[in-house]
């Protein structure tokens, strides 16, 4: 488990020990030579030239406890050099232990995990890189958690339902009328379609949504999804006014996907305006950063959207009022698929809303033309 701080510690031990043997054995050769020279020079007045001659008792203890003293100081260094490679070796070695523990204990799913962050060196970014996917990860968790726990309630209470009706059916406590079946029927095509977003949801989240795209004409689109809608807005006496740009060219998109998106913002000015409200949609060709979009505003002057729900409302089964059953609104998915379609074309989508006055839903699909068109134009 210690190998690393062992390896770096006999490495550094190594080059330590190295370094002093090498330096011992020169200033021992040199300290030996120079003293001599030395003591020749001294003596060149006498002319002896014989160097052993020169050497006397004294000189030699001279050199003897010089020689001494710097073995002493190799020792020294060596114990310290030890200490400190010992040292060094650890100050790598903790910070990685502790991370490598940490992420066993993710691996064992216990998220919540941080590690101390020493200094700003790499390992420091390694924790600091750590500590951050770890709370990514943990977030993930408990909104997969919620959005089980969500999915689970939104499948019960339709499936209740369902059952208990049936079963006083077969009891004979319910007569099988034809509303009652309707209301049935109705429950059912509810969960059938809950279901559908759900795994549309879940494959477009992953980018994994086949898409068919066609050269679209999003005008037509638009007026479409309206004619789909006109039921809807007609009961509440609300007027769908369109203001689309003409000559605008035809994108690639899904139309199918698309018009997915238009219904769930339409359905929602639908749904949160008073009776006789109006909603707007408007179309133009927009220019960003060098890019082409195609914008499509949807203005509502409805109930508007708080400032503290804006944040959430394109996120799984948000609903601004809380108190508000099945049937008054829809599952709280609506706007998560919007944004996940309008993604997955390239595109965004925005809104703007002031609480009691309305609110501008804004959507931009990239221009992307079709092959044929591009070569037109070519
Ligand atoms: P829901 O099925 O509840 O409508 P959505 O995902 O479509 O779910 O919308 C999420 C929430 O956003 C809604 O519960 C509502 O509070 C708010 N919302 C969406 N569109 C509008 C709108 N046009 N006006 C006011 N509130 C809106």
């Amino acid at each position: 488990m210690n190998s690393i701080t062992y390896r770096i510690t006999g490495l550094m031990f190594s080059a330590i020990v190295l370094t002093v043997f090498i330096l011992i054995y020169l200033a021992n050769a040199q300290m030996t030579g120079l003293f001599q020279e030395y003591l020749t020079g001294q003596h060149m007045g006498g002319m002896s030239l014989n160097h052993l001659a020169i050497m006397g008792q004294q000189e030699e203890a001279f050199l003897a406890s010089v020689h001494q003293s710097l073995l002493w100081v190799g020792l020294i260094i060596l114990v310290v050099g030890l200490g400190i490679s010992y040292l060094l070796a650890r100050s790598i070695t903790v910070p990685l232990r502790n991370l490598s523990r940490a992420t066993e204990q993710i691996e064992q799913g216990n998220f919540d995990q941080k590690v101390f962050v020493e200094k700003d060196d790499e390992i420091g970014h390694l924790a600091t890189v750590f500590n951050s996917m770890a709370e990514t990860l943990a977030t993930n968790n408990n909104m997969r958690r919620q959005l089980f726990a969500n999915i689970a309630h939104e499948l019960r209470t339709p499936l209740a339902i369902i059952q208990g009706n049936l079963e006083g059916m077969v009891d004979g406590v319910i007569e099988p009328s034809k509303e009652q079946l309707s209301s049935l029927h109705e429950e059912a095509v509810r969960l059938n379609r809950l279901i559908k977003d759900l795994r549309d949801l879940s494959l477009a989240e992953v980018r994994q949504l086949a898409l068919e795209k066609t050269p679209t004409d999003i005008n037509q689109l638009v007026t479409r999804t309206m004619l789909m809608l006109k039921p809807m807005s007609d009961a509440k006496e609300i007027s769908i006014e369109t203001a689309l740009a003409e000559g605008l060219p035809e994108i690639e998109v899904d139309a199918d996907r698309i018009s997915q998106v238009f219904y769930n913002i339409i359905v929602n000015a639908v749904r949160y305006s008073p009776e006789q409200g109006v909603v707007k949609v408007t179309t133009s060709l927009v220019s960003e950063e060098g890019k082409q979009y195609l914008k499509i505003a949807f203005t509502d002057d409805g109930l508007g959207i708080s400032a503290e729900d804006l944040p959430y409302i394109f996120e799984h089964f948000y609903r601004g009022d809380k108190s508000r059953d099945r049937k008054s609104g829809g599952s709280g998915i609506g706007l998560a698929i919007v944004k996940q379609l309008v993604e997955i074309h390239g595109g965004r989508v925005v809104v703007t809303s002031t609480l009691g006055e309305g609110s501008t839903f804004t959507v931009l699909l990239p221009v992307i033309l079709s092959e044929c068109v591009r070569k037109d134009k070519g």
